[in-house]
């Protein structure tokens, strides 16, 4: 009991930050959530704040730094947040030129299904299921793929890989760069 609360609470002193390409919490499986407590109430609360910051439409528990299955979407007109999100049906294909918070200044034509059925559970652990289509069933694909770890540099063809190659070097450079600023800046204090 002492010892949840003690993880908890220092759970909670994280501050959430956007995770980029190359963070190997991005290719990771996120864990299901078998007890929801208001610590994920108050990530998923946090979740919606960095999507809307960073003009986003959806955001995954991993993007920031949670490895929860916990996922947020609003393509404008209603907020979802839910725990444990699965797709128990597929309809139709669509494909969408798509963006990522994690991967910025790329995009990569991704083919989902069109029209899919997602079962979840609310903050209060109530299942609940969404029928959605169109660019709202393509968000919720792209946010559950990122609870598998999965990305849309996945989805990119040989052309597109191409492309975006530097882009992905310099994010990943930029992520080692950081990484080593930050622990001269340890050793420096020691
Ligand atoms: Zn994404």
């Amino acid at each position: 009991m002492q010892k949840t609360t003690l993880k908890e609470s220092l759970k909670e002193e994280q501050s959430l930050k956007l995770k980029l390409f190359g963070e190997p919490i991005l290719r990771r499986k996120a864990k299901a959530v078998k007890q929801i407590t208001d610590w994920h109430s108050k990530v998923l609360s946090q979740m919606a704040q960095i999507m809307y910051a960073h003009k986003g439409i959806g955001l995954a528990g991993p993007q920031v730094g949670i490895d929860e299955a916990l996922i947020v979407v609003d393509i404008g007109n209603e907020l979802y947040k839910l725990i444990n999100p699965k797709i128990i049906k597929k309809e139709g294909t669509q494909v969408m030129e798509e963006g990522c918070l994690s991967i910025p200044e790329v995009s990569v034509r991704v083919r989902r299904a069109k029209k899919i059925k997602v079962l979840a559970q609310d903050e209060s652990g109530r299942s609940i299921s969404i029928e959605a289509e169109n660019l709202l069933a393509c968000v919720f694909q792209h946010e559950i793929d990122h609870l598998k770890g999965k990305l849309i540099v996945d989805y990119a063809s040989f052309w597109e890989r191409l492309k975006m190659k530097k882009k992905l070097k310099e994010l990943e450079k930029r992520l080692k760069d950081e990484k080593l600023s930050q622990s001269e800046t340890k050793s420096c204090k020691l």
